[in-house]
């Protein structure tokens, strides 16, 4: 993978930096979890120290057009950031060249998504060179990812080379000493970690609706805890009586339902997280954006910390629930990735960064 580092000579050079701005905004329009839009400053910072000519492009899914964001990305990434309302336009504003600008949402181009090669060519047009530092969205095969490389010379960004080298530690690092905590809802991305991981970490260790689906199989009444209508076929190929994958054994239940993992859990939890040596977190133990069951997620977060562990932690809600807890500059690495992080420890290959290499 080439890095930005590699590129001779930036001033003026044209340069298309897609990052990942799909950022969670609220009903009055306000971005609530910054978190990757920050992680943007430093490759931004240094394309710009260099005296290159910046355009920003990304998608965002929870609304449909970053026009009302500006405001909010310039107090964010503390500089001054224009608009750019369509592929039409870039060429222009590239010939006026009057500070980084974000292109509007990648997204509303039909090319996009199907990685349409004659929508990557209008895209590139005007450009000299091409930087990925949006590794959240590396798993998609989509035209600002992939088939843009076959037209600009490409590189990545410090971001993507970041996370690649500590995904690629968790790869490679020994099984003594790994501990993977596996929480949240979306069981269906998280199995292919637990495959992965079973017989390469010392304990996966399991909270939220995953926990709730593999105690279901196991033959547990769930009463009406949140579970996947198909958690047969979901955890089929993993042997759910291996004694390396730990399910909570009490829980905090509210109407019926399991909300949190139990102080018995809790406990079992913090001792091996306290002997662990590299621990990989995804996914919260419980519907922690109520207080009264964040418990389970807090003090696991708290211990994670704290303990002299290498800590690699990544997902949407996860870093939410961090971020709630005043807890997210206290680890080794948190991934702005979700699904990509939870794809590249599955062992999948990323076309995003396959296209780089
Ligand atoms: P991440 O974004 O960190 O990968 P997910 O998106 O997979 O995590 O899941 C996060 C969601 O899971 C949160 O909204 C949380 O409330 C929910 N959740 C966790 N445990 C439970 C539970 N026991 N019952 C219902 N929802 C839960
Ligand atoms: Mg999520």
């Amino acid at each position: 993978m080439k890095t930005i580092r590699e590129v001779s000579n930036l001033k003026d050079k044209k340069v298309l930096l897609r990052v990942d701005f799909n950022v969670p905004v609220s009903a009055k329009g306000e971005i609530e979890e910054p978190f990757r839009i920050e992680k943007q400053k430093e490759t931004l910072n240094w394309l710009l120290g260099q005296g290159a000519k910046v355009i920003l492009v990304s998608h965002i899914t929870s609304v449909e057009t970053f026009a009302n964001l500006i405001p909010q990305l310039h107090m964010l990434l503390g500089k001054e950031i224009n608009f750019i309302k369509s592929v039409s336009e870039i060429a222009i504003y590239l010939d006026h060249y009057a500070g980084p600008a974000l292109l509007e949402n990648i997204r509303q181009n039909e090319g996009e998504e199907k990685n349409d090669s004659e929508f990557a060519k209008q895209l590139a047009t005007g450009f000299d060179i091409y930087i990925n530092n949006a590794f959240a969205v590396c798993h998609r095969n989509h035209a600002s990812l992939v088939a843009i490389t076959g037209i600009l010379p490409s590189y990545a960004g410090f971001l993507v080379e970041q996370e690649v080298a500590a995904l690629s530690d968790v790869l490679k690092s020994p099984k003594e000493g790994k501990l993977i905590i596996i929480g949240g809802a979306k069981t269906s991305t998280k199995v292919p970690v637990i495959k992965n991981f079973l017989d390469k970490s010392d304990a996966i260790l399991l909270g939220g609706v995953v926990a709730n689906d593999v105690l279901k199989e196991k033959g547990q009444d769930m009463g009406s805890s949140v579970v996947d209508e198909n958690s047969k076929e979901l955890l089929s190929g993993i042997d759910l009586n291996d004694p390396r994958l730990i399910a909570p054994k009490d829980f905090v239940v509210f109407d019926n339902k399991i909300l949190d993992i139990g102080e018995q859990t809790m406990k079992d939890y913090l001792d091996l997280i306290a002997k662990a040596k590299m621990i990989i977190w995804n996914g919260p133990m419980g519907l922690f954006e109520n207080p009264v069951f964040a418990k389970g997620t807090n003090e696991v977060a708290q211990a994670i910390s704290s303990s002299s562990s290498r800590s690699i932690i990544g997902g949407g809600d996860t870093i939410s629930a961090l971020d709630k807890a005043g807890l997210l500059n206290k680890f080794g690495f948190i991934s702005t990735g979700g699904g990509a992080m939870l794809e590249f420890l599955a062992g999948n290959k990323l076309p995003g960064l396959e296209a780089l290499s």
